[in-house]
């Protein structure tokens, strides 16, 4: 063959080869670039559905929009499933928890008696329901932040808030929409924050008690002239001492006294009730000291140790009437409960306040610890006989209360049975006065 020949048959082969890489190749290149296109297409769509489920789920994440059941596998499916249960778990707890709180309010609105809460700190209206608006005179929402000693004002309202006694109601304060109509009115600390008031209406019930006094100080009243006279009379009695008479005019003689003490014990209590000060001096508390002494004395006859200390080197103020009756009460049951031969001692010392208190103690009878909370109590007896016994009327101990309330003091009170009892009068710094003034 010649060179020629073999050089364009090589020629040929050569471009025929490369005709058909040429084509091969353009068709993998097309077909390579589709394939491109798809796939980023399909990248796309996945990106796309991943989006639309987070945003999905983002959305349901907010606790408007409610996911509807989910239907499906995978760990979108899984995912919203979790939220779904969570969202219907949450759902019905706040739907429970609305309901209360609407029951508690309706409730709290339909009371008879206002309630009202207000800032601890500066004594603001937070909130109050629609007896508070009638008995008070608020509005809603102007009412809103005013302060409550604006509404109710008073220095015995600011005092009493400000002191944040939650035991102690506060009664008859003038209702500041009619004057007539008097108010209770009653802390409850039930947050660090704010208190919860309770205002109540007690005209009805401070007219039917000062009707009861009325009624009370009216029948001693009428008792004592009648009492009088028969006392007169039993007096003017003198029968021979063998005559049958005798024995009957002695016990008429202690009862008629006995009722005469007791009508003048109601009156005393009623004439205490109806004031709110009494007249004040200073009470020379030696001199006082020595007439209990006597007074003590005259009681026990002798059958009785009896003992004075004076420690307190200091006078008191105070009504010195109603004062030495209360004192006199406390010094005469500690006579009168404590059997012949037993200690009576009466003690005036000061406390650690500054204040003073004067302590009757006795060695007697004693008084079990179930009537403590009640031996103030108008005719409160632990033993009725012992009481009628010794001459007692039982209401005692409800005049020595009303005179130190009077006086702004406390009672105090401790017995042990078989051993004896200490009633102690103690008084605040204000009622000390230095002796010799
Ligand atoms: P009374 O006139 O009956 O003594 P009070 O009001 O003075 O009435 O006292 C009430 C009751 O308290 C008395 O009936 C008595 O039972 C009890 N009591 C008071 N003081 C004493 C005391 N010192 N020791 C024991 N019991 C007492």
């Amino acid at each position: 063959m010649r060179r020629s020949l073999l050089l364009r048959l090589a020629w040929r082969q050569s471009l025929l080869r490369f005709l058909i890489f040429y084509v091969f190749a353009t068709a993998l290149g097309l077909w390579l670039h589709q394939l491109a296109w798809v796939l980023l297409a399909a990248t796309a769509l996945v990106a796309l559905r991943a989006y639309l489920r987070l945003y999905r789920v983002s959305r349901f994440l907010d606790w408007r929009q409610q996911l509807h059941t989910v239907h499906g596998q995978g760990m979108w499916a899984a995912l919203e499933t979790l939220i779904h249960r969570r969202q219907t778990e949450n759902r019905t707890r706040s739907r429970r928890l609305v309901g209360l709180l609407r029951a508690y309010r309706q409730a709290a609105t339909a009371m008879p008696d206002g309630a009202l809460i207000i800032n601890r700190r500066d004594n603001h209206l937070i909130w109050f329901n629609k007896s508070a608006r009638r008995l008070l005179g608020l509005n809603y929402p102007q009412s809103i932040g005013q302060v409550f000693t604006d509404v109710v004002a008073g220095a015995n309202v600011r005092d009493w808030l400000r002191s944040g006694q939650t035991d102690e109601t506060l009664m008859d304060i003038a209702s500041p929409v009619d004057q007539h109509q008097r108010l209770s009115l009653r802390l409850i600390a039930y947050s660090p924050e704010q208190w919860l008031l309770v205002v109540r209406d007690v005209t009805q019930l401070l007219r039917l008690e000062q009707v009861r006094r009325d009624f009370v100080a009216n029948v001693s009243h009428e008792l004592r002239t009648p009492l009088t006279v028969v006392h007169g009379y039993l007096d003017m009695m003198e029968p021979d001492e063998h005559s049958e008479w005798h024995p009957m005019i002695g016990e008429m003689r202690r009862q008629s006294q006995r009722m005469t003490q007791l009508v003048e014990d109601l009156l005393t209590l009623s004439r205490l009730e109806a004031q709110d000060h009494l007249p004040e001096e200073i009470i020379g508390m030696a001199s006082l000291l020595v007439t209990l002494r006597r007074e003590a004395e005259a009681i026990s006859q002798g059958r009785h140790q009896i003992s004075v200390e004076d420690t307190a080197q200091c006078d008191l103020l105070g009504s010195a009437k109603e004062l030495h009756s209360a004192f006199s009460n406390l010094v005469s049951n500690a006579v009168r409960y404590t059997p012949t031969d037993g200690r009576v001692s009466i003690r005036f010392e000061r406390t650690s306040d500054g204040g003073a208190r004067l302590a009757v103690q006795d060695s007697g009878y004693g008084i079990p610890a179930q009537h403590l909370p009640r031996i103030t109590e108008r005719f409160y007896r632990v033993s009725t006989s012992r009481s009628r016994e010794s001459g007692g009327t039982g209401l005692g101990l409800s005049i020595v209360k009303h005179v130190l309330s009077l006086h702004q003091g406390r009672l105090e009170i401790e017995s042990e049975v078989g051993r004896g009892s200490t009633f102690a009068c103690v008084f605040g710094p204000e009622r000390t006065r230095p002796r010799g003034y």
